[in-house]
């Protein structure tokens, strides 16, 4: 019975504790990339879902399973969702952009940055390889990377985050994780002291 139990335990309960850990400490290193600022101090910027639509849209990785969302915990800061399909599943982009980031980031392993053409910034990380380069013009559904498990990761995943001003905000306001769409809201960005305040318009 005895042995029973600790195979139970090695064979159930340790990979529940790691699927559980981390992803969500890469906040403690988060990026700052040397991009221009969008906004300046008394501008605000409307990011609607319509537009990008339009725009077009890929969700970055379809068929994903949710992972850990957005938001503190244990005292930590996690700045993005965390999503996960399967090792070297490609990673598309979002929207149409630039990529202002291509390289390898501290805690965040191999990581990607594309600039949209409202400001708006989607960072995509922990990828075993980078597909794209540094300049490079994407397009909605361009694969960026491969999924992997670089940087402080124990599981193969994508570390996801929404930027502007390079500064991260809950991507749930914009991206419905569940159904793999956009949501309707338009977001007000402003300036706040060092950060920014998004707020959801009806
Ligand atoms: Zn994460």
């Amino acid at each position: 019975m005895r042995i029973l139990i600790t195979i139970f335990i090695l064979c159930v309960c340790l990979p529940l504790t790691a699927w559980g850990q981390d992803y969500y400490d890469v906040g403690v290193n988060h990026i700052k990339v040397t991009s221009a600022e969008k906004l300046s101090d008394k501008e605000e910027l409307l990011i609607c879902p319509m537009d990008l639509l339009e725009e077009g849209f890929r969700f970055p990785l379809p068929g994903s399973k949710i992972l850990s969302p957005y938001g503190g915990r244990d005292g930590r800061m996690h700045a993005g969702w965390d999503i996960k399909t399967f090792p070297n599943d490609t990673i598309r982009c979002a929207f149409d952009g630039e990529v202002i980031m291509s390289q390898v980031f501290s805690g965040y392993g191999n990581c990607v940055i594309v600039r949209h053409l409202n400001g708006l910034e989607t960072l995509y990380s922990h990828n075993s390889k980078n597909l794209v380069k540094k300049g490079e013009k994407v397009k909605a559904g361009t694969p960026l990377a491969l999924e992997g498990r670089t940087g402080r990761a124990t599981t193969e995943h994508l570390h996801f985050e929404t930027r502007v001003n390079n500064q991260h905000f809950d991507p749930n306001l914009l991206f419905d994780f569940e159904n793999h769409t956009l949501r309707k809201d338009c977001l007000r960005i402003t300036k706040k002291k060092s950060g920014i305040k998004v707020k959801k318009v009806k």
